[in-house]
């Protein structure tokens, strides 16, 4: 992941991060990959690779669309949230990690993210962690000042810990926000400025404004992260199939699910290197 997201800062672009939680959906997101003809990251959090049978599963899953697509494509841990988590996905042939201990304080939060980076780097795995906390719905979608990531930290907990790419609380959330949300792009460009070449990563991508998405990308932002907003399209699209469909045979089902979340996984990764405007 190291390597696409390093040619992403380099070059002003950034490469989408897509929740994967069934096979449908990794699907629509490897044909979403091979119609933009873009590199791509697969990523999903241990609950999601449960569901799925396991992370070794998952890999495998995400393997046999990267042969048959010829993608350029990473498959990333999103939020493990211990050790073992690290270790499962490594032994599964992930090709990139995430530990995230970004609600605890910063020495705990650095030193854990240190053993990540030795135990990933060991199998030339890339790793990310987080630091600054960027909430969700468990924080009441409630950004405070105080969970803002800080410049001055960043540099020395990039330092301390050896990570590859660093996610960054600039102000969006997971889930839906309430309201317009406000990114703290003066904070993000403080951040990109004491972190040269190092890729940053955006948490909460979804339903953040085109034009502030677009500046945060400019900045410094390599990787966004991509889930409620393609899950809403899923959703939505099983609903229509099921009011124009009898389903007789479940593939034909699911065929219009699948075409909805690629298309919109497809207009994303465009978004995100700058090829158009939403
Ligand atoms: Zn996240």
């Amino acid at each position: 992941m190291d390597e696409l997201l390093k040619d992403a800062r380099r070059k002003h672009y950034a490469v989408g991060a897509f929740e994967c939680w069934n096979s449908d959906n990794v699907h629509a997101i490897a044909t979403a990959a091979a119609r933009a003809d873009a590199p791509v990251i697969f990523q999903a959090s241990p609950a999601e690779y449960g569901t799925m049978g396991g992370a070794d599963v998952l890999r495998r899953m995400v393997e046999g669309y990267v042969a048959k697509y010829h993608l350029t494509a990473a498959l990333h841990l999103d939020h493990g949230s211990t050790l073992g988590h690290v270790q499962e996905c490594l032994e599964a042939g992930f090709t990139s990690v995430m530990l995230d201990a970004s609600a605890l304080p910063f020495e705990e939060n650095c030193e854990l993210s240190r053993k990540t980076a030795e135990l990933a780097h060991a199998r030339n795995v890339s790793v990310e962690a987080e630091l600054g906390h960027v909430g969700g719905a468990a924080e009441g979608g409630i950004i405070a000042e105080s969970s803002l990531t800080i410049p001055g930290e960043a540099v020395r907990f990039v330092e301390q810990s050896g990570i590859d790419c660093l996610a960054v609380a600039i102000g969006t959330i997971h889930g839906d926000y309430r309201g317009e949300p406000n990114l703290r792009l003066d904070r993000l460009q403080e951040i990109a400025q004491s972190l040269p070449g190092l890729p940053l990563v955006l948490h909460g991508g979804s339903g953040t404004p085109h034009a502030q998405l677009m500046r945060a990308i400019r900045l410094g932002i390599a990787k966004v992260n991509i889930c409620t907003e393609i899950h809403k399209t899923y959703l939505k699209a099983i609903d229509e199939a099921r009011e124009h469909l009898t389903p007789s045979v479940p593939g034909k089902f699911y065929q219009p699910v699948v075409e909805a979340v690629s298309r919109h996984v497809e207009r994303l990764i465009r978004q995100f290197r700058g090829e158009n405007a939403l």
